[in-house]
């Protein structure tokens, strides 16, 4: 594969304590264009604005998916990837539904550990930090046609990321959407695909002006079952099963999310994938069967919920605080990514 350093190299952050999340990006990045289906072999070049024609495909009609990994620094010095392929998969699967070709997963995934070990200076070491990986797949044809397009860009970046948690795990408040809806069976609720997030933004802005955290999403038909959190699945503990819903195709198979059904039952939690109403949860929080709630997601790994509020009623999710099977599991589950729990599943992959 074609190499192109950088001549300037940037600065790297001195203060870890202080990266924020997807503001810095290393020196370099990896850019592969496909046309009619048929990917070149790619290359690395210096991290650099990309030139695309006004008329471009992604700007007039969304053509574009994404995905979300880190790579981590173990306290031995190794760099670990967690479960890397499952996402390149999962990108065939979004890159198919949008009409775009899929990667060799294999290429995909070699292509990036290229990247990263020539960039492996930016991964950051405090504790909780990692390099944020995001690669990004558009249609790139320079006309207003409304097709598929022909030409298909595919790049990766990498961010050097703050811990989620600066203080430890917290607690979020959740604003249960009863009027906006995110996504629909049939649609592309299921991929990770940046008209889901464009589609999403005014009731995030809303949620946040009431002062909540994040929306919490009902089905796009009934509004009355539940679906995921802004980049995070959901799971609810009851005192006799986990619940998480079930996909069914408005929404996204989360890594995390497939992660922690494993570590549950390794557990011996009773974890259960099916149809939640909010109901349900609004129930349990009353009757005090709900034990614990929290989302799953690369980004915060695992994040409790203490508040829920559906149609203004405010229900406080256990003691509000942080439950002992979301500790658990986020500690688990950090600890796996970093490499201080033994990988009993094979998950972590070794950049070397
Ligand atoms: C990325 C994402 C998630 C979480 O997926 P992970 O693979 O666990 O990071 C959940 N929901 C949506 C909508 C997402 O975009």
């Amino acid at each position: 594969m074609k190499i192109t350093r950088t001549t300037h190299p940037k600065q790297k952050p001195e203060d870890e304590s202080n990266l924020g999340f997807g503001r810095i990006f290393t020196d370099h990045m990896f850019i592969m264009n496909a046309v009619d289906g048929v990917w070149d072999e790619g290359e690395i070049i210096p991290y650099g604005p990309l030139s695309i024609d006004p008329s471009s495909t992604v700007l007039h009609y969304g053509q574009e998916v994404f995905e979300g990994m880190k790579a981590y620094k173990t306290e031995d010095g190794r760099t670990l990837l967690f479960r890397p392929k499952d996402n390149f998969e999962r990108m065939n699967i979004s890159a198919a539904r949008l009409c775009m070709p899929e990667l060799n997963v294999e290429y995909a995934l070699s292509s990036l550990v290229n990247l990263v070990k020539l960039d492996e200076e930016w991964i950051p070491k405090q504790a909780g930090t990692s390099l944020y990986i995001r690669p990004n797949m558009f249609g790139n044809d320079a006309k207003l046609g409304v097709n598929s397009a022909h030409n298909v860009v595919f790049n990766i970046i990498l961010s050097p990321s703050g811990a989620y948690y600066a203080g430890g795990l917290a607690p979020t408040r959740i604003f249960v959407e009863p009027e906006y809806v995110r996504a629909v069976r049939g649609g592309m609720g299921f991929t990770k695909a940046g008209g889901n997030y464009a589609v999403s933004m005014l009731a995030a802005h809303e949620a946040h002006l009431k002062g909540y955290d994040q929306v919490l999403w009902l089905d796009g038909v009934e509004r009355k079952y539940v679906e995921e959190v802004g980049a995070m699945n959901m799971f609810f503990l009851f005192k006799d099963e986990l619940v998480t819903p079930a996909l069914q195709g408005s929404i996204l198979a989360g890594i995390t999310r497939r992660s922690v059904l494993q570590l549950a039952k390794d557990m011996g939690i009773n974890a259960v994938e099916r149809k939640l109403s909010i109901d349900e949860v609004v129930d349990g929080v009353k009757s005090g069967k709900l034990l614990e709630a929290f989302g799953s997601g690369t980004a915060a790994v695992i994040s409790p919920v203490g508040e829920l509020n559906f149609h203004g009623e405010k229900l406080v999710v256990g003691d509000g605080g942080i439950g002992e099977v979301s500790q658990k599991l986020y500690d688990t589950l950090t600890g796996i990514q970093y490499g201080r729990l033994e990988d009993k599943h094979g998950w972590t992959y070794e950049v070397k």
